[in-house]
């Protein structure tokens, strides 16, 4: 057994040399590349693997702003620690238990603080147990909703099912994904190839990201987690530019179709309708976000507790000063270019929200290396 385990090993290092190979083969005479990884488990492998450390120096890979944590707005959770402290029951994802909010709500900055002050908090795996426990519950609830495409159907599902309980309230920040590659590709200048969410793409099959390829005349690839999905998708990129092709290819085929679920897109559609909407320390993304339809608003957390929507016009960064989440979102700058990078910020003590979640690049880069003291010091000794 462990003779078969090593032997596999030595086979999956031969793959990731052979691809490596490859991709400075085709990355010769092509100037310089730069490769946006939109999506944060995307980047959660290039980090945690090491891949950056594989690429020649003229292959650049970025962060996109795949990360529903990072850029849910600051209003969204002040709301949501104001009502737990005021006795609302409040139900969250782990991940945006910790996210801290722009301004203190009577001297609290996240749930998890609000909790630790008697507000009402709970921590759940899923909106079904929310929605299981919530029955159970005396007087208001409220979910935290956030995600992207690949979370909504879930929440959509039960609405479609009539199992939400009547006091229990939905604040919706659902984003879209294509509408922010889009605008981060605005936004960043010159990308010359997108690895697309794979995730996401189960849900909204290839169309909307065979879109952005045509639009911005690059080569896209929905890929899959493993490093070797994300080796290969690289290597696709460059080997597409080389040829001076643009367009979409799905390598993630194990798990996306080109129409991806038309079923979870129908319970989506019956549920939410997509609007506007701000995305943390970037602004009003249009048409970037879900919220709920007429027929489901009696569980609408906005018109409920009249929670006000941040305008185009007036918005202003909700980032704490010098935080520079909204550049490492939009892939304009690198964790190790924030000052208080693994110095005021860290995963224990996050000040900004790229610093919360398993998918947020700062938090990606603090844990699995990324600058910090220890790569200074491998620097120096020639081991980086
Ligand atoms: S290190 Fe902290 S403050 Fe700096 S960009 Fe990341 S989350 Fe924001």
């Amino acid at each position: 057994m462990l003779k078969e385990r090593i032997e596999e090993y030595k086979r999956g290092g031969e793959k990731i040399e052979a691809l490596k190979s490859l991709i400075w083969r085709l990355a010769e005479e092509l100037g310089h590349i730069k490769i946006m990884n939109f999506c944060g488990t995307h980047e959660w492998t290039v980090v945690h693997y090491g891949i950056r450390s594989l690429m020649p120096d003229n292959v650049e890979l970025i962060a996109g702003p795949g990360c529903p944590v990072c850029i849910t707005p600051s209003y969204a959770i002040e709301k949501a620690i104001e009502l737990s402290l005021e006795g609302v029951k409040v139900y969250t994802y782990g991940d945006a238990y910790r996210l801290p909010s722009l301004k203190p709500v009577k001297g609290v900055r996240s749930l998890f603080e609000a909790k630790a002050s008697g507000g009402k908090v709970d921590v759940v795996y899923s909106f079904l147990d929310a929605v299981k426990e919530a029955r159970n519950e005396r007087g208001e609830k409220l979910f935290f909703g956030i995600g992207f495409e690949t979370t909504a159907p879930s929440y959509a599902l039960s609405f479609c099912k009539g199992i939400v309980p009547e006091d229990f309230y939905f604040l919706s920040v659902l984003r879209l994904t294509p509408p922010a590659a889009d605008y981060a590709l605005s936004k960043v200048g010159k990308v010359s190839g997108i690895i697309a969410p794979g995730h996401v793409s189960t849900i909204t099959g290839a169309k909307p990201w065979r879109e952005i390829a045509r639009n911005h005349s690059m080569p896209v690839v929905i890929s899959g987690f493993e490093p070797l999905d994300v080796l290969i998708s690289i290597a696709t990129i460059l080997k597409m530019i080389k040829e001076g092709k643009s367009g979409l290819v799905i390598e993630y085929r194990r798990a996306v179709r080109e129409d991806g679920n038309k079923l979870a897109r129908t319970y989506i559609e019956k549920v939410f309708e997509v609007s506007d909407a701000a995305w943390r320390g970037i602004g009003i993304i249009p048409s970037s976000g879900l919220e709920l339809t007429m027929k489901f608003s009696e569980y609408d957390a906005y018109k409920r507790f009249s929670i006000k929507k941040p305008e185009a016009k007036e918005w202003v960064s909700d980032l704490p000063k010098g935080c520079k989440c909204a550049e490492i979102t939009l892939g304009l700058a690198k964790p190790v270019d924030c000052p208080y990078y693994l110095k005021s910020c860290t995963p224990d003590r996050p000040i900004g929200p790229c610093m919360v979640s398993s998918e947020g690049t700062c938090a990606i880069w603090a844990r699995f290396g990324g600058g910090g003291l220890a790569e200074e010091i491998a620097k120096e000794v020639g081991v980086a």
